[in-house]
């Protein structure tokens, strides 16, 4: 949702109130204003009809009212009376949900709702606080960026959240144009659309837009649509169902056309039919009855698929929408030592360290770790990892005490990243400079509590992973020395077939 929601973030004039005629006005200005001065839309792609787009909003809205489901911030909006913090309620959820599925959000967002009901409850929290709170959900920046609006409205704006979708996205950071109008439409009953990747995937589905939904033709013509579509008198509820619809019906994948409730508007299901009437008539031999499908008819259209990629019959509705070009990840190594020691009272302490307070996973703990030039050899690797404990610890570190464990792989939204893991036990404390860099021991279950991200659980998984391992070995080795030699089974015990194929001959 990020790329998408940051190119949708394109200026066009909100109009919860405005129908589906002036969308093309709406469509050829946003267009011209990329330079250029292409056709307007051909009809395939509008809502031309004001009583298509009337029986469309009673459809989508009569099934929301029966499928929707449960999720705690639904009912928050719709039981909390007070609006500021009805609108933190839904914007806290609109955060989480940003690249997260709703099954991992609900525990994380009950949690923080339980702990920071209000917004001057979140301003006054620490980062610190927010982070172990937020570990686990991933794009930590996500909560920093929260916590310091909430400050902001606290600070600046007396505690009141901003009142309309503009105001939200011109005054709070970290909240863009779909964000802002969810919190408007869902918690002040502005009439505004949203477009998230739900609702690029429905609407272009609907409309067969079949061009990059990444492209800024393809999002101002959707916003347009998000507009003009939503219902009036129910607009937060019309945009949850346009996105609920695209959560559970109108999926990716394999879409579940048959149970839509809007299946009678989509021209990509129409095009399906047409397409298969035509093809059985022509495996028939017959003369189309029906005639060739083709795209809108409009030279040149932004919204059509590009001529280079034809039809796919065996994908069916879901050739709508194009998949955007994904930007390949960029690969990174890194290593890191999960440096361990008795504690005093005879359990096994971590060290961890934390990182700086900007940048990726800015102010979390971690096992001390270093960036590593790509091509290193393991040998080179190591003497890496060495010097950088070495430097930080102010002290030699017992090189041959440092263990490789094996590599962990973590894909960060933009880094496939692969940890090159070691570990090394101390016997004593060791001297840390605190200043450059906050650092602390923890037992295992302080680590869990911590700030730390997913990928350094995975490391410390592998830590105990091998741990297991070798025990495990170390007991069948022993097992294995105190083994009786083959064939001295107990009198009247029943050998094995193997064991009496083995066993001595009897003197
Ligand atoms: S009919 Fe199918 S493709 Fe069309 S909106 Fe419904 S689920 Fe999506
Ligand atoms: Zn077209």
């Amino acid at each position: 949702m990020g790329p998408l929601r940051a190119a949708a973030a394109r200026g066009l004039r909100r109009g919860g109130g405005r129908r589906a005629a002036s969308a093309a006005r709406e469509g050829s200005k946003a267009s011209a204003a990329c330079g250029g001065r292409p056709a307007p839309p051909s009809a395939l792609h509008l809502f031309g009809d004001p009583a298509e787009v009337e029986a469309l909003r009673g459809s989508l809205l009569a099934w929301y009212d029966k499928c929707k489901r449960d999720l705690p911030w639904r009912a928050l909006a719709v039981t909390e009376k007070d609006v500021n913090r009805r609108a933190y309620a839904v914007w806290v959820s609109e955060i989480m949900l940003q690249q997260t599925q709703v099954a991992t959000v609900i525990d994380y967002y009950n949690r923080w709702m339980q702990k920071w009901p209000t917004l001057q409850a979140l301003a006054e929290a620490s980062l610190e606080e927010v982070n172990e709170l937020w570990a686990g959900l991933g794009y930590y920046s996500r909560g920093k960026r929260l916590q310091e609006a909430a400050r902001k409205v606290v600070s600046e704006l007396a505690g009141q959240m901003p009142r309309t979708a503009e105001d939200l996205q011109k005054l709070l950071p970290g909240v863009g144009r779909y964000t802002a109008g969810a919190i408007a439409s869902i918690s002040y009953g502005q009439a505004t659309g949203v477009v998230d990747g739900n609702v690029i995937r429905v609407l272009c589905r609907l409309r067969c837009i079949g061009a990059d939904p990444s492209s800024p033709a393809v999002i101002d013509r959707l916003w347009a649509m998000a507009n003009a579509l939503v219902d009036g008198s129910r607009p937060g509820d019309f945009n949850q169902a346009l996105m609920e619809l695209g959560a559970t019906v109108c999926t990716p994948k394999a879409p579940l056309c048959g149970e839509c409730p809007v299946k009678q508007h989509c021209r990509a299901r129409l095009r399906v039919e047409k397409e298969l009437a035509l093809a059985s008539q022509k495996l028939l031999g017959k003369l189309p009855a029906v005639p060739d499908v083709e795209d809108c008819g409009v030279g040149g259209c932004p919204l059509c698929p590009p001529a280079a990629e034809p039809w796919d019959s065996s994908l069916g509705v879901t050739n709508f929408p194009r998949k955007a070009a994904k930007k390949q990840p960029r690969v990174e190594q890194t290593a890191t030592c999960v440096l361990e020691r008795r504690g005093c009272r005879g359990a096994l302490e971590y060290l961890i360290v934390q990182r700086p307070s900007s940048g990726l996973l800015a102010g979390l703990w971690e096992f001390p770790s270093v960036p590593l030039a790509p091509g290193l050899q393991q040998e080179q690797q190591r003497e890496v990892l060495l010097d950088h404990l070495q430097a930080w610890t102010g002290q030699p570190v017992p090189a041959g005490s440092l263990r490789f464990i094996g590599e962990v792989v973590h894909i960060f939204s933009h880094i496939h990243q692969t940890y090159v893991v070691y570990s090394l036990s101390l016997d004593g404390d060791v001297t840390l400079d605190l200043a450059s860099c906050p650092s602390r021991w923890v037992t295992e279950e302080e680590f869990r509590a911590s700030a730390v991200s997913t990928a350094m659980k995975k490391v410390l998984r592998a830590c105990e992973r091998q741990r297991g391992e070798e025990s495990g070995r170390a007991k069948g080795s022993k097992r294995k020395r105190g083994a009786k030699p083959v064939g001295s089974t107990r009198p009247g015990t029943q050998l094995s077939l193997r064991t009496f194929l083995r066993a001595p001959n009897p003197p």
